[in-house]
């Protein structure tokens, strides 16, 4: 793996991301190296590596959160996971939290680690804070989409532990990949345990994402193959849309709300 130390000028960057006014990411590349990952397609720091295999330690000159900030939304993370494997050595996103537990920031962090366990204790302390997981693949799909990141069923073992402990919780169910992702099975699993859920499709958003993908499929999902792709090209329009109807009744079942579902 491909690292290195890089000066940040802030550990807070304004964003108009889903709703939060600043995000904070504390790397540059994510070893989880999900193949899906639309960060990748953004990111050019480490033209000469594949993605999963570099991860940057953004190096901040303090942690002190900028005047007039109040109660403003902060998100960790929309271009890295900040409990990738690194942080058990780095403790980068830890030392953050632990400068910003007094603050009355609305904090949510979003994850697919089970690291942050490890910092339960200061999260606690946090008056402000949801954490999420997104979580849509079963163990067996997770260890080909996801091969760095925590397994799913251990994600949702984090889960259970971090509400059990008092903190809010959701999981982000995205990306819905068709006929691969099962969402009512994670409802299930997730319903006692979580605040709220959200919902996405697979979006991959340029050639190289999408040749990567098919490539995968093509290794791994031989027959699933066509169906995938007639939805993913929007041959098939009905899928998404009857799943859409078919996930908001079951959660209406299940008395779960939903926060988010894609269009
Ligand atoms: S965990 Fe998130 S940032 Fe990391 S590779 Fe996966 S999708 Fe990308």
């Amino acid at each position: 793996m491909n690292s290195k130390t890089v000066k940040a000028s802030s550990f807070m960057t304004k964003t108009k991301l889903g709703g939060n006014d600043f995000t904070c990411n504390p790397y540059i590349g994510c070893t989880h190296g999900c193949v899906y990952c639309y960060a990748k397609t953004i990111e050019r720091n480490h033209p000469q590596s594949s993605w999963g295999e570099y991860v940057d330690i953004k190096q901040y000159p303090n942690t002190s959160i900028p005047k007039g900030t109040g109660s403003k939304s902060l998100f960790f993370s929309s271009m890295t996971d900040c409990y990738q494997p690194i942080e058990k050595v780095t403790e980068s996103t830890k030392k953050i939290l632990e400068s910003i537990q007094d603050s009355v920031l609305h904090i949510s962090i979003l994850t697919k680690s089970d690291l942050i366990l490890r910092d339960i204790e200061v999260l606690k302390k946090i008056m402000y804070l949801e954490v999420g997981f997104s979580i849509s693949l079963s163990d067996k799909d997770a260890s080909i989409f996801e091969k760095g990141a925590t397994l799913p069923s251990n994600r949702i073992k984090a889960l259970k532990a971090l509400k059990t402990a008092g903190i809010s919780t959701h999981v982000f169910i995205s990306p819905i990949i068709p006929f691969i992702t099962n969402p009512f099975k994670i409802i299930d699993e997730v319903k006692n345990h979580v605040d709220y859920v959200m919902f996405d499709t697979l979006n991959l958003s340029n050639d190289e994402n999408k040749a990567r993908f098919y490539e995968i499929l093509k290794l791994y999902y031989p027959e699933q193959f066509t169906k995938i792709i007639h939805v993913m090209n929007h041959v098939d329009i009905l899928y998404y849309k009857k799943l859409k109807k078919d996930i908001e009744s079951y959660c209406d079942l299940n008395h779960l709300l939903i926060k988010y579902i894609y269009r």
